[in-house]
């Protein structure tokens, strides 16, 4: 479900790339600079119980975002019936609707994260040693997260296995330490929810090399793009993207030396 967009000054974001060597790329995906991305937000529903995959930016992001339960409650949910949260990552853009105001949004919800990035974020010692830039993540990740570690309700795991109902979890590590994708169960080929996979569809499937500010590894963050796009454009996996526009479901098909997002639906565009 949506949570609405927010908007991305290239200038700002991305690593080690001028506005002339990305041009080519925002022409062919018809973009100009800042440029808009959506930001979306699943629900399962197996009958029984129901599990939120990340949550929206909550008040973090402005007007344009923060519209996760308001698109809950169109689809017929109230937050309370939502049994669990799986995060991918700690990131404002996903953990931000984890409260609505300082209450936890979700109030009969367990919280689950990878422990790797609630180790890097929860930390003190780590927010001392990371640039500027990353000092609101550290703050935003402590006040989202701990409230509902405080009421008992946080649960970590370590990527590779089942998380709950069938939901299998994919290392991705490098875009954050414990950046995590999850597979739906019973589904062939496979359904991924791939979070970031690329903050910047248009630019980073069609040169998977190119990095974000946000990575914290940003060289681990490429191997992860490149090794699962190959994957996932051979096995022909769905995937399911955070940042695609909503609502967010498509393919990567190889193209040159980089990668095309075919959308779900043919008449809407990729970001
Ligand atoms: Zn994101």
């Amino acid at each position: 479900m949506s949570d609405g967009t927010t908007t991305v000054n290239l200038d700002q974001v991305v690593l080690a790339r001028t506005a002339q060597e990305l041009a080519p790329f925002m022409e062919a995906a018809g973009l100009t600079n800042p440029v808009s991305i959506a930001i979306n937000a699943y629900l399962l529903d197996d009958g029984t119980r129901r599990l939120l995959l990340d949550t929206g930016a909550g008040d973090l992001l402005g007007s344009s975002a923060g519209q996760l339960l308001a698109s809950l409650v169109q689809a017929g949910y109230q937050p309370e019936q939502i049994d669990a949260v799986l995060l991918t990552h700690i990131h404002g853009d996903h953990s931000g609707g984890l409260l609505t105001g300082a209450e936890l949004a979700f109030p009969n919800a367990e919280l689950y994260v990878n422990a790797l990035d609630a180790n890097y974020w929860l930390n003190e010692a780590n927010q001392h040693l990371a640039p500027a830039a990353r000092q609101r993540s550290f703050a935003n990740a402590c006040r989202k997260v701990l409230p509902y570690q405080l009421a008992g309700r946080l649960h970590t795991f370590m990527a590779g296995g089942e998380v709950l109902l069938g939901v299998g979890t994919m290392a991705q590590p490098g875009y954050t330490p414990g950046h995590t994708y999850y597979t739906l169960p019973g589904t062939s080929p496979r359904v991924v929810f791939c979070a970031d996979l690329a903050h910047l569809l248009a630019l980073q499937l069609a040169d998977p090399t190119i990095a974000l500010v946000y990575d914290v590894d940003p060289d681990q963050a490429i191997a992860s793009r490149q090794r699962f796009l190959a994957e996932a454009s051979a096995v022909g996996y769905w995937l399911v993207a955070a940042h695609a526009s909503f609502p967010g479901v498509g393919r990567v098909e190889a193209v040159g030396a980089g990668y095309r997002w075919q959308p779900l639906s043919p008449d809407k565009e990729a970001l």
